[in-house]
């Protein structure tokens, strides 16, 4: 039932996790999770499998647990410092995409094709399998193979680094800042529910 991510996947959430919570937590997280095997080192930059659903997730509730009432919020800057990474990889091509899109397109046809896009990635990287849809004036992804609570059982909602990558994603098509836009986590599979919607508003 359980899949993968891909090391450069896995990659640019830890190196993104590295940069913002600290060597100290950084290392506590990669223990609870059992992934010891990159405290020297980050995953390689291949697209192999290296880490699993569960190790991620248990990553993602070390730093929730950690962090307590921030846990969250540090989770979705975690999530919009792996946009920036990505980014960083796709360079003048996503910019182009982004100048042509906003000539061409209005706001919400542009954020329905970034999800998209960001769903094919997602696909290709970490074997689940998320859908994109429009509905009135909101844009929806839904993931019932989300990687991010696997083994996970939360009160609330918790899939909140996807949510930020979202959000910054957003943010980046619309050439809006990032606190400008809401994604929110309708359901999660953490909370018992089939699948982890979001929804965006901005
Ligand atoms: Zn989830």
């Amino acid at each position: 039932m359980s899949g993968q991510l891909t090391n450069r996947y896995a990659r640019q959430i830890l190196d993104a996790a590295r940069s913002l919570i600290g060597p100290e937590a950084y290392r506590d997280a990669l223990r609870q999770a059992g992934l010891t095997r990159y405290e020297e080192a980050l995953p390689p930059l291949s697209p192999e499998p290296g880490i699993t659903f569960e190790e991620i997730s248990a990553f993602c509730q070390a730093i929730r647990e950690r962090f307590g009432p921030d846990g969250r919020w540090m989770l979705r800057r975690i999530g919009h410092e792996v946009l920036q990474r990505d980014l960083q990889a796709y360079g003048w091509v996503a910019n182009l995409v982004r100048l042509v899109s906003g000539i061409l397109q209005a706001p919400r046809e542009r954020v329905y094709n970034a999800w998209q896009r960001a769903a094919a990635v997602v696909r290709t990287e970490t074997g689940s399998s998320p859908q994109v849809w429009r509905e009135g004036d909101w844009v929806y992804w839904e993931n019932p193979s989300c990687p991010y609570c696997v083994g996970v059982s939360c009160a609330e909602p918790c899939c909140d680094l996807p949510a930020g990558v979202l959000e910054a994603l957003t943010a980046w098509v619309l050439e809006r800042p990032v606190g400008a836009i809401r994604v929110i986590e309708e359901s999660c599979r953490g909370r018992g529910e089939p699948a982890c919607r979001y929804r965006v508003e901005w």
